[in-house]
């Protein structure tokens, strides 16, 4: 792998940035492989390094259907943070975050990650109890998340100015996490990509998985693509949203329902907000680029689909809470809004597990998955290369759905 370094930029200069090697490698598909990892996304790519890199399995294909980093890693809000309600989910999220904070040296590739800070700000007295479970579990586990005064919530947001004493809804209290982060999306999968491929691992962009191919035994045999079929013993499933269209191909049924999620970006502004800014009363959530844009979510689609848009009533509830927080954000012109789907588990928590198809595993329920990539796809290579459970991840099987043992986690907005 070519490394980047300020030598390099220099001495690639010279020559007009003309001979710089590819980032990955094109192949042409081979007939059979050890492993096949479907959906070249966040998950997917890191997947596919952590098996090259930490046991040595580098026969491996990633099939996308579309190109790298045009699924959610691209359409996401980029919201990093640990703080989180649950035994099972605290610990992974902090080793995610962590992970993260190492990323850009580990795959030489500038992820632009920025320790920023998240505020939670309270408006309801549930939300508040909510917190305070969240602030003592996260204390054992050794993440931070602090209670902050309204006036110093203020004082760090100064454009914070609605929520007052008079207001429908006054601001009561507040939360700050200090581990909360934003990084450049692209990179995430662009920094696995080259990682992976320079490691020997395959990645075919324009490689629609059409279905998911059994043995007479019902193991699992490969899959069915646009470019014809392809064997493995082992298939990954990471498609986020989608992975029921690919699981209900060998009749598998999953507790897992799709939703468009949105988001919008605001045109380019002086800097003025440096931390994530999240209001679960209302169902907003914002933070700014480094370009100077304002990245603005909300809450799911009320009703599930695999449409990718903005739903009218959700666009104007979520622009509605921002402006209740940040009146003089009216005069400010949305650039751009989209979509992505979602697969959200009833209790709200991720799935990395074996099914029960000998030799098909699936990483899914993601529906804010970004900030989970690093340790996802460690843990996931680590159950695809020995068929346990990582330990962070052993609560997130499906078996728990047999068991009723949820992992009941509360979404950033309310509606989940
Ligand atoms: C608007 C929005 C805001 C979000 N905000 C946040 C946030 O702030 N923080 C956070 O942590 N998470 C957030 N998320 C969630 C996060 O984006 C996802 O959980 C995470 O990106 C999912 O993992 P992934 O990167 O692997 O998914 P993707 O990037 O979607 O990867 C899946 C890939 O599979 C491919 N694929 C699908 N079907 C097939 C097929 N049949 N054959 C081959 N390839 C296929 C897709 O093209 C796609 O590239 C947000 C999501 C959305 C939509």
């Amino acid at each position: 792998m070519q490394k980047y370094s300020l030598y390099s930029l220099v001495r690639n200069s010279f020559t007009r940035h003309r001979n710089w090697s590819p980032a990955w490698i094109n192949h042409d598909l081979k007939k059979s492989y050890d492993v096949i990892i479907i959906g070249g996304g966040g998950h997917g790519l890191a997947t596919a390094y952590y098996l090259a890199k930490g046991y040595g399995v580098t026969n491996i294909a990633v099939l996308e259907r579309g190109w790298l980093g045009g699924g959610n890693v691209a359409r996401n809000t980029v919201t990093i943070r640990s703080n989180y309600l649950r035994q099972e989910s605290i610990p992974f999220f902090i080793k995610s975050v962590e992970m993260y904070e190492g990323l850009s040296n580990e795959l030489n590739f500038n992820l632009m990650h920025s320790r920023r800070s998240m505020i939670d700000i309270i408006q309801t007295y549930p939300k508040l109890r909510e917190i305070t479970r969240k602030m003592y579990t996260m204390d054992i586990f050794g993440s931070t998340y602090k209670p902050i005064s309204v006036s110093e919530i203020r004082r760090r947001i100064p454009t914070l100015t609605g929520g007052g004493k008079d207001s429908r809804l006054p601001i009561i209290a507040g939360m700050v996490h200090p581990e909360g982060a934003v990084n450049r999306h692209d990179a995430v999968a662009w920094g696995y990509a080259r990682a992976a491929s320079s490691l020997g691992v395959e990645i075919h962009q324009n490689t629609k998985v059409n279905s998911l191919l059994k043995n007479d035994d019902g193991t699992i045999r490969g899959v069915s693509t646009v470019k014809g079929e392809i064997w493995a013993d082992r298939v990954a499933v990471a498609v986020s949203g989608h992975t029921t269209q690919l699981t209900d191909t060998v009749g598998l049924r999953l507790p897992l329902r799709s939703f468009n999620l949105s988001a919008f970006v605001s045109e380019p502004v002086k800097p003025m907000i440096d931390v994530v800014v999240n209001c679960p009363d209302l169902g907003v959530y914002l933070s700014q680029t480094a370009k100077g844009e304002l990245v603005i979510g909300g809450a799911p689609d009320p009703g599930q689909s695999f449409r990718r848009g903005t739903n009218q009533l959700v666009f104007e509830r979520t622009v509605g809470a921002m402006l209740e927080l940040f009146p003089s954000f009216k005069k400010l012109k949305l650039l751009r809004q989209w979509g992505g789907t979602v697969d959200i588990a009833p209790d709200a928590s991720p799935i990395i597990s074996e099914t029960e198809i000998p030799g098909l595993y699936i990483t899914a329920g993601w529906w804010g998955g970004y900030k989970a990539i690093p340790a996802g796809g460690l843990t996931f290579a680590n159950l695809i290369a020995t068929n346990t459970p990582h330990q962070l991840t052993k609560s997130f099987t499906l078996d728990r759905f047999k068991t009723l043992d949820y992992i009941l986690e509360p979404g950033t907005t309310t509606r989940v």
